[in-house]
């Protein structure tokens, strides 16, 4: 491309470039720093339609300059409209992201509707730029009248002018101006400040609105030299027309045709396009990045930031491209698609205030607690929050928060129990830096909220160095918020104000929601390195040198416009907005250009042909019957390496547990004396045994919302041991009921449990306490009395084989005869059969020989269940085995196990299959890798 002679007048030159050329951007820059000397290029100005294809030409002209140099300005007309308005206007701009929660706070509106009016304003402003609103509402009401749309859909559009005029007026009234506006008063400000660079460059722009076009023609009219491009196809004329004679009826230009000097090449032979077909989208976002990852191997593209993929629907492939991508090692950039609101300082700011507004709930607080972007965040929440959030059951509440050394004093680990005290200091002071925000919780001012919460940011220092744009962001979303009050204060007041005329206050509620607005509106601009990845419409005049463009199916490309609730599409069409059926050209539009400036070896399209069991077709663009296969060979990733070459499998891992005998000497040796529990527990399964009881290793899991099992047994236990202990006083049950109430207030109000356990476990008990009266009468009648509770025992059963243990009740019936009572809370399982074949619950009747060997006659023990208010004997009246039988194969039990025990012998094995179900250690299990012992 050159430029023919000296500029000695205004010059205008316009460039048609055709699909298939690439490279005008290059040429134009090139063409504009070879008329300036030296290197400060700040003279020329480049305007491009959006901020990738500014990315883009910034790349570009650093390519083309060798040495140091000033960089020639590049925007967008919307960012030259902020610089310019900022040094030179002189009211308070406003981003568009706090319109619709100023318009929902002035019109009573949600907040969903609201965003719907703010979009009808930001469209009447961009195509009727400097129009009242009284003229606007007429010519709205002239078409609506014209074509006959029914009242009800007429009215709506109606209303919403006259919230624009409200909102003109709130806005006027407080000296405030929004990007539209700052965009209305540019060309003034050109004029007046005869703002002109030496060349000025609009490259790429095809779509422009009256807005847009009046900042450029006074642009242009104030420059010596402009050079513009423009994308041309015959076939898109529809797309390209209106700016093309918006420079043709407003300057006088050269243009430069395809037979001319300057022309650029014709467009190439329309391309045939293929693409690929995938059976669903991770297989697609799998095979693009084995192509890329071939690609970069093969040595045929080295530099991945020339790469570009793209989805119409970006937001379906985000975390799947990000996942994918991260195994084949691929480093990737997404484009500014993802709101701030689900960017992590923004999460843990939004989970802050959700704690706050909920009183503190286990999962958003522990997130803010945790959170790397709270630089003053006491450590020890990081570290051990996590732990306490599983283990403490909480569900929400503060005094729940401060109160966890009581709820977590039960807790096994004893790493964890000995940092509480630390822990609850530290919650005393984060609560007491939240309590300012907390005590706006229910009323406050949005100022007030703002202030109260940036105070709270810097103590907690928000953000970290990597992210220091945050810390400043956040500022500015708090200051926009805080202006919310001044606009409500211009009268007529709003009708939604709760406490009438002089009431300004919300609820931290509606300050989250409309922050969270904001957030999830406005986006954060990413640069980095590796693969860009973008959606479709950020590509509009871009030119990739390697481009992938996925998702392509029908209903996503193209896609329809989302319906307008306020202007019926022929509205738009008489009112010439952008129409459906434009909306639909400017997708292939850019399709088509996006294509035909590609090679097809650096083009890859492709759809996923599945998702769940759904179907779909290719787009409509791509053509028919032009599927291709694809397979890229090779091994691109870590987990495909170990896959094809398995090194040792996970099973040749798992072994059964040998110890030496002489390490668990000390715990159960000949010296030591063994807990009644444990011979049992150890006969469940010896490697269960080992691993909980003797490392003492616990599954990490969220306790459910609910009394530990351990606690309401204790409880139990204590309640019935002081009960029954005076059982013999009760003259009648309604003795023995005052008792109980009695007792129970006692003893809960000692326990670390919320009012709601304690109210539970009373109504509860007393509503069983009828039965329980009634086994105690019975007990009574057969002879027996109370005699202890909870009573310790130890001996030497067999010889070099002591125990120990504690008896739950022991009840007599004459001064040597007594019988043995252990309470369970759950249901009673004791079967004959399997304590004699099995030698399963062997503890009560180890009591027993406790008992005996202390010279006591035990007649029978039982199982009370309290659950099931029932109380199970061995033996029983019909059982023919007598109690000294039940010892004495027990005591064979009790040798054969303590013997095992003592070699160390930790075999998976369990006593009941049962048992293997609920294991923790399942899946690590040699018993279970025996496929024929798998339970199935
Ligand atoms: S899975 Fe069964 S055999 Fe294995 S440790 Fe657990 S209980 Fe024992």
């Amino acid at each position: 491309m050159q430029f023919q002679g000296k500029i000695m007048q205004k010059q205008i030159k316009v460039f048609h470039v055709p699909f298939s050329r690439r490279g005008s951007t290059e040429e134009l820059l090139k063409e504009a720093a070879s008329r300036i000397k030296g290197s400060d290029y700040s003279k020329i100005l480049c305007l491009s339609p959006t901020p990738w294809k500014i990315r883009e030409s910034q790349k570009i002209f650093h390519k083309l300059t060798e040495n140091t140099y000033i960089p020639p300005g590049m925007m967008t007309i919307k960012q030259l409209s902020k610089k310019l308005y900022s040094l030179h206007g002189n009211k308070t701009p406003i981003s568009g992201s706090v319109i619709p929660i100023i318009i929902s706070q002035l019109s009573g509106k949600g907040i969903g509707f609201s965003s719907v009016i703010s979009s009808f304003i930001d469209e009447i402003k961009q195509y009727r730029p400097g129009k009242d609103i009284e003229s606007i509402h007429k010519e709205l009401k002239s078409v609506f009248e014209e074509l006959n749309v029914p009242e009800e859909g007429s009215k709506r559009a109606m209303d919403a002018t006259e919230i624009f005029r409200k909102y003109q007026e709130a806005l006027a009234a407080q000296n405030l101006i929004d990007e539209n506006d700052v965009m209305a008063e540019c060309p003034a400000i050109i004029r007046e400040h005869n703002y002109s660079p030496a060349i000025l460059i609009l490259d790429g722009f095809y779509e422009v609105t009256p807005s847009e076009e009046r900042i450029l023609k006074s642009m242009v009219e104030q420059t010596e030299t402009t050079l513009i491009s423009m994308p041309y196809d015959n076939n898109f004329t529809l797309i390209t027309n209106s700016f093309d004679d918006f420079i043709k009826n407003n300057f006088n230009i050269e243009t430069t045709t395809s037979g001319s000097e300057t022309a650029l090449p014709l467009p190439s032979s329309e391309k045939r396009l293929s693409y690929v077909s995938y059976p669903g989208i991770d297989e697609e976002v799998e095979g693009i990045a084995r192509h890329i990852k071939n690609l970069f191997i093969s040595g045929r593209c080295r530099s991945l930031g020339k790469i570009i993929v793209a989805f119409p629907k970006l937001h379906t492939y985000h975390d799947i491209v990000q996942r994918v991508f991260k195994r084949y090692g691929i480093p990737c950039t997404f484009s500014a698609s993802k709101p701030l609101g689900k960017t992590e300082p923004y999460l843990a700011l939004t989970a802050l205030l959700e704690s706050i507004a909920d009183d503190y709930p286990r999962l958003p607080f522990s997130r803010f607690l945790t959170s790397p972007h709270f630089e003053k965040m006491p450590a020890l929440f990081r570290e051990w929050i996590p732990q306490i959030s599983l283990y403490s059951g909480i569900i929400k509440g503060k005094n729940s928060w401060l109160g966890l050394s009581k709820t977590l004093s039960n807790v096994k680990s004893l790493a964890l129990r000995d940092i509480l005290p630390e822990t609850e200091k530290e919650f005393k002071w984060i609560f007491k830096k939240l309590k300012p925000l907390e005590s706006l919780k229910d009323r406050g001012t949005f100022k007030q909220i703002s202030e109260a919460l940036h105070k709270l940011l810097s103590d907690l220092d928000f953000s970290r160095p990597e992210d220091a744009d945050a810390k400043e962001q956040v500022s500015g979303f708090l200051k926009e918020l805080a202006l919310i009050d001044n606009l409500l204060q211009i009268p007529p007041r709003p009708p939604l104000l709760k406490g009438g005329w002089g009431d300004l206050s919300y609820s931290l509620r509606e300050f989250i929601d409309s922050l969270r607005y904001i957030l999830n509106t406005s986006e954060k601009e990413a640069e980095g390195e590796g693969v860009q990845v973008s959606g479709f419409f950020e590509l509009r005049c871009t030119e990739p040198e390697y481009l992938y463009l996925g998702g392509l199916k029908d209903g996503d490309l193209p896609s329809m416009p989302e319906i307008d609730l306020l202007l019926p599409d022929n509205v738009k069409t008489k009112l010439g907005l952008v129409n459906m059926k434009r909306y639909l050209h400017l997708q292939q539009f850019i399709f088509r250009r996006l294509t035909a400036a590609l090679p097809s070896k650096n083009l890859h399209l492709s759809y996923a042909a599945m998702e769940a069991d759904r179907l779909f077709l290719p787009s409509p663009f791509l053509p028919w019957k032009a599927e291709a296969t694809e397979k890229t060979p090779g091994i691109l990733c870590r987990e495909e390496e170990m896959l094809r070459h398995p090194e040792i499998p996970l099973a040749s891992h798992i072994k059964e547990i040998g110890i030496k005998s002489r390490l668990i000497k000390k715990q159960f040796g000949e010296n030591s004396k063994i807990r009644v529990t444990d011979i049992d527990a150890y006969r469940t399964c010896h490697r269960k045994f080992f691993i909980e009881k003797i490392l003492r290793l616990e599954p990490s899991e969220t306790k459910e919302y609910e009394i530990e099992a351990m606690l309401l047994g204790t409880i139990i236990h204590e309640i019935m041991a002081e009960l029954m202990a005076k059982s013999r006083s009760y003259r009648d049950f309604n003795e023995m009921k005052a008792a109980a109430e009695k007792l129970l207030g006692k003893l809960l109000d000692e326990k670390p449990l919320e009012n709601y356990w304690k109210n539970f476990i009373r109504d509860s008990f007393l509503s069983i306490l009828p039965e329980i009266y009634e086994i105690e009468s019975e007990l009574r009648d057969e002879g027996y009395s109370f005699i202890k509770a909870e009573a310790p025992v130890e001996g030497e059963v067999i010889k070099n084989i002591k125990l120990k243990g504690k008896i739950d009740r022991i009840d007599k019936k004459t001064d040597s005869e007594v019988e043995l009572i252990d309470y369970k809370t759950g249901t009673a399982q004791l079967s004959r059969t399997e304590i004699v074949n099995k030698g399963a619950s062997l503890q009560l009747f180890l009591y027993a020989a406790l008992m005996k060997s202390l010279g006591f006659k035990v007649n029978r023990a039982g199982i009370y269940s309290v659950k099931d208010t029932k109380i199970t004997w061995v033996p029983g009246k019909k059982d023919s085995n007598t109690m000294d039988d039940y010892i004495e194969s027990c005591l064979k039990y009790l040798e054969k196990t303590v013997s095992d025990l003592r070699k160390g012998d930790f075999t998976a094995f369990p006593l009941n299959e049962q048992t293997c179900r609920n294991c923790h250690e399942r899946a690590y299990c040699p018993y279970m890798q025996t496929t024929s012992n798998a339970i199935k």
